[in-house]
């Protein structure tokens, strides 16, 4: 796989496992002349980009934002415009709450072309290592990805009554410091407050964490279990704990069996 010198390529670097990873973006980032990277792209990944390949943070966490959304669509644009072989690597899949629009608006408004590698989102992540299934036939019929995180200033204009679905599953990124208002709105909204409730902070890193819960006790459960790693919450009868443990656990004791 080659880049054209002046190309952008947003890429999705998953949920941090390099194993996660897909073939075509490992491919990317050995092609690429810089490699642009978030603070959520796993280290494991990083491993993958080869030496002698320039490779800037622009890490974005929340609270502690190094570079602003605008300046980083300008380094995209000087790079592109010097020529280089631009892959701008994104936790996840770039499309999903990454800010991908204004990075390829930018571009685009310079002539430079744009190309985008999906990646493996956070929720696909946290449902594999719970061994849950995001939809269930005839219980979760729908799957929304949602955020309860605001732009600095501006209110949340949420239809909460719409996402009280209880055949839906909720699943909510960037839900750690609102986990509080989004039970709130929820059962106020309708949602039975014993919804089950998964909330998994560092999906498909060895230092992932997985807590089951309920709506009501999802504030609670937020605030006390959470470390500091980034986490999504999982919300809806699909989630139910029955016969919930870690699919990596149970594949070890089939092996071993
Ligand atoms: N584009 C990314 C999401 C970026 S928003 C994607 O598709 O996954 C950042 C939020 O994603 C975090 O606040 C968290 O809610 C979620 N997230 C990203 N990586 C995660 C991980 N490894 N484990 C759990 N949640 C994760």
């Amino acid at each position: 796989m080659t880049i054209a010198p002046g190309t952008v390529w947003l890429v999705g670097a998953g949920p941090g496992d390099p194993d996660l990873l897909t073939r075509k973006a490992e491919k990317l980032i050995r092609a690429a002349s810089v490699v642009f990277y978030d603070a959520l792209v796993g280290e494991g990944v990083l491993d993958l980009i080869p030496p002698h390949i320039a490779r800037i943070s622009v890490g974005k966490r929340s609270g502690r934002h190094s570079k602003d959304q605008g300046s980083i669509n300008n380094l995209l644009v000087e790079a592109a415009l010097g020529g280089e072989r631009v892959v701008r690597l994104k936790g996840g899949d770039p499309s999903i709450f990454g800010r991908m629009a204004e990075e390829i608006d930018s571009c685009r408004e310079q002539g430079i072309p744009v190309y985008i590698c999906p990646g493996i989102t956070a929720a696909s992540a946290a449902a594999a290592s719970i061994g849950k299934s995001l939809t269930l036939r005839g219980m979760a019929r729908k799957l929304s990805l949602v955020t309860a995180h605001a732009k600095a200033n501006e209110a949340l204009s949420i239809d909460w009554s719409a996402l009280a679905d209880p055949e839906a599953t909720l699943a909510v990124y960037m839900g750690k410091s609102s986990a509080d208002m989004v039970a709130r709105k929820l059962i106020a909204a309708g949602l039975a407050a014993d919804t089950p409730v998964c909330l998994v902070e560092n999906a498909s890193l060895p230092s992932e964490q997985q807590f089951f819960t309920r709506l009501d006790l999802l504030p609670l459960t937020a605030k006390t279990a959470l470390g500091s790693g980034p986490a999504l919450l999982l919300i809806g009868q699909a989630m139910a704990h029955r016969d919930a443990q870690p699919a990596q656990a149970k594949l070890a004791r089939k092996t071993r069996a």
